[in-house]
């Protein structure tokens, strides 16, 4: 080790102690805290309220207005009608500082709800041409009740916050009805940052992986990127009882399904990256006595890694294509261009948050979670700005969250307790990025 000369020692200490000191915050904790508790009651109130009047993808309509008559009563500078029915507003501190972007996601899911609640959703709608019943059986209700709580906490705050804060409500996460689009990707698209550009974007999830009172997150890719394919296998018609005088799609199809299961589980170097290929369904045919002419199968597959995303194409498409030249069929492999990538946690911005995460969620309350094959359209944020996405838990205490019906199910059931968590998180991300805590 290099000796420092006898002068240099108190400088160095002196730079040593500076570097160790927070910078002083202009908002001290406890008004933070103070201000997430003056918002509680009522973003139970939203989320009930949203939860009892969900509304599918891009007919967000009167949740999307709900939104907007708040921030405006908060005197944020509003926008509607981003993206079909997306809100965003601005709020500018009394102090310079940086720019960041909150995000939340607004829709419901055509999914009956079997939850029995006193404010039980009872709502339908028409999707894809079926009446179906309506759900926020993902817990949209509770991001969008949690963003709105967390505007108007910064607002009482306003004075000595430094920067600015660009409040995202984002319809139609689940995914626009055929033959529209919808989402972050058309928010973006629209010129969202063109409002403001963020330095930083943050989201959460309210999930039943985890207990109440627990948040998850993971450094780097965290959700899958999600592709949707399609196979069509053309034969040639004949009738059941001479196959040989026609060529029967429905034993290639077969053997294509079986072919493709090598691909992850043979073919992928799973150590490095985990993937899923999987087929959601398999039509040809109309009569017991008659080999079709063709069969269609479509179905998703789920990667962490652009590379390994692109040799799974490939895989498939020459699986498909050699089986069905084997048999005199002809497959021919589509995948649709409505992707999600990966959601990518900044690793920087996930280490420099981590100790607000712990300290709103108390010590050991913050745990490192696998890989998530589901994926989030708040990818897209993330591909233009440093993200961070995380979990907040909503099974109760004392239930397993590996035994709780999970997002998407009509039993998905949300602990309240979550959304004071929740509150907390977001505004405390927010606040500390903004101010320059923790370093
Ligand atoms: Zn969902
Ligand atoms: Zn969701």
């Amino acid at each position: 080790m290099q000796r420092l000369p006898a002068f240099a020692a108190p400088a160095a200490l002196l730079a040593v102690l500076l570097a160790a000191t927070p910078a002083r915050a202009a908002v001290p904790e406890p008004a933070v805290d103070a201000a997430a508790r003056s918002v509680n009651a009522q973003v139970v109130a939203w989320r009930r309220d949203f939860h009892q009047h969900p509304e599918l993808s891009n007919r967000e309509f009167r949740t999307s207005q709900k939104v907007a008559e708040h921030l405006k009563s908060l005197g944020l500078e509003v926008r509607t009608g981003i993206a079909h029915t997306g809100v965003v507003a601005i709020l500018r501190g009394g102090r310079p500082g940086p720019t960041i972007a909150l995000r939340a996601d607004m829709d419901a899911l055509p999914v009956t709800e079997q939850v029995d609640l006193p404010f039980k959703s009872v709502a339908t709608a028409e999707y894809r041409g079926e009446k179906v019943g309506v759900m926020h059986a993902c817990g949209h209700d509770a991001h969008t009740a949690i963003l709105m709580g967390v505007a108007e906490a910064l607002v009482s705050l306003r004075k000595d916050l430094p920067g600015t804060v660009l409040f995202v409500f984002q319809p139609a996460e689940e995914g626009a009805p055929d033959g529209e689009r919808g989402g972050a990707s058309l928010m973006l698209e629209e010129g969202l940052f063109e409002i403001a550009k963020p330095e930083a974007v943050f989201g959460l999830h309210v999930g039943s992986a985890l207990n109440a009172g627990t948040i998850g997150y993971r450094s780097g890719p965290f959700m899958a990127a999600s592709d949707r394919y399609s196979i069509n296998v053309q034969g040639r018609q004949s009738h059941g009882a001479w196959p040989w005088k026609g060529v029967d799609p429905i034993v290639v199809s077969s053997q294509i399904v079986l072919g493709m299961q090598t691909i992850v589980s043979r073919q992928l170097d799973i150590t490095r990256y985990p993937a899923v290929l999987s087929v959601g369904a398999i039509k040809g045919g109309i009569r017991n006595n008659i080999i079709p002419d063709k069969v269609e199968m479509v179905g998703t597959f789920r990667t962490f890694d652009p590379a390994v995303r692109q040799q799974i194409i490939e895989r498939m498409t020459r699986t498909a294509e050699d089986i069905a030249h084997a048999s005199g069929a002809t497959a021919k492999v589509e995948i649709a261009d409505d992707n999600n990538p990966v959601v990518v946690n900044d690793p920087a911005l996930t280490q420099r948050m981590l100790p607000t995460l712990e300290r709103v969620a108390g010590a050991g309350r913050v745990v490192e979670m696998p890989y998530v094959t589901g994926a989030e359209d708040f990818a897209f944020y993330g591909q233009n700005v440093p993200a961070l996405f995380f979990f907040v838990g909503v099974t109760p205490a004392g239930v397993d969250p590996a035994q709780a019906p999970s997002n998407h199910s009509p039993l998905f059931y949300l602990d309240e307790s979550g959304l004071d968590l929740g509150v907390r998180a977001l505004l405390g991300v927010a606040v500390d990025y903004l101010q320059g805590t923790p370093r």
